[in-house]
């Protein structure tokens, strides 16, 4: 089956790559010249040649040097690794996942209460009387209840995502 760039993956990298990055991925269904490439997805060659260079740092195209027809020529094919494509999708959305759910600290949803030295949640912020036991300073909420719903549904959003690029349907 060929490889199409659509969906729920066109979604992901398009949020994590940009849109020309992946115009090009799609447009490289074959080795090609960073010149044809060009042509074909109607952008500057030096803008070309700055995504593949991006998306060759990020192992999502290779580059191949071969012969040219002139001794000491050669030409360079860039081709699209759609063995790493899904693979980077997937660890773009675990990393953005594990940032959310570092940002709720317990997981579950509950208010967090802080001072300087410790976070606690709120069953605890109640037991210690609102004052840290280390400190004596007073524990504030970190996160207000619609920054936490805001926080879930993103992890609601993403998880959706992630399904779906993933065909786990
Ligand atoms: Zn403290």
């Amino acid at each position: 089956m060929a490889f199409l760039v659509r969906g729920a993956l066109r979604d992901v990298l398009e949020e994590s790559l940009g849109s020309e990055h992946v115009l090009i991925i799609s447009k490289l269904d074959k080795p090609m010249l960073d010149s044809k490439l060009s042509d074909k997805v109607r952008l500057e060659d030096t803008r070309v040649r700055s995504i593949l260079n991006e998306l060759h740092e990020k192992r999502l195209v290779s580059l191949q040097r071969t012969k040219g027809p002139k001794e000491g020529w050669f030409s360079y094919y860039w081709s699209r690794r759609e063995e790493n494509i899904l693979d980077y999708a997937s660890k773009y959305l675990d990393s953005k996942l594990g940032r959310l759910s570092g940002m709720l600290g317990s997981g579950n949803g509950d208010i967090l209460y802080s001072c300087d030295c410790s976070t606690v949640d709120y069953g605890a912020a109640i037991d210690m009387n609102f004052a840290c036991e280390s400190c004596g300073r007073q524990l504030k909420t970190e996160r207000t209840p619609q920054e936490i719903r805001d926080i879930n549904s993103e992890i609601r959003r993403l998880n959706e995502l992630k399904r779906k690029t993933l065909g786990l349907t």
